[in-house]
């Protein structure tokens, strides 16, 4: 079920293309177009949910169950020290797209540019 306007559907559906780092019948995930970090990944359930609040809770579990998953590829690859865990929901929270998605966001030590 996609949002004809939503750009991670697009990104689902191959519309936007995207760096792909994982994905499965429930789940996509990519790298952010703005790297905070290098390995910025966001994952997605591929059916559209606004945000947390809308989210059923079993799209919820499925896309949970995969971040160990998704976050330990993204440390195979890049090797980070640690990992920071970011959802923003609704405005006030700075959500900018309003397809639910959870940051991941690879942690190399000070200096690492995110604060
Ligand atoms: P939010 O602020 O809603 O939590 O995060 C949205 C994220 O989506 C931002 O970090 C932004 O860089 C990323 N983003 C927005 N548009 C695109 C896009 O077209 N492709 C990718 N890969 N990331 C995007
Ligand atoms: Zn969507």
């Amino acid at each position: 079920m996609s949002h004809e306007d939503c750009i991670f559907c697009k990104i689902i559906n191959g519309e936007i293309p995207s760096a792909k780092v994982y994905e499965d019948e429930h789940v996509y995930a990519f790298l952010d177009i703005s790297q905070v970090t290098k390995g910025h990944t966001l994952v997605i359930p591929k059916v559209h949910t606004k945000n947390i609040f809308e989210t059923p809770p079993e799209v919820a579990k499925e896309l949970f169950a995969r971040v160990p998953i998704i976050a330990n590829a993204i440390r195979d690859a890049y090797q980070p020290l640690g990992m920071n865990l970011l959802n923003n929901n609704e405005r006030a929270a700075e959500q900018s797209v309003f397809h639910l998605h959870i940051h991941l966001i690879p942690r190399y030590g000070e200096g690492d540019g995110y604060t």
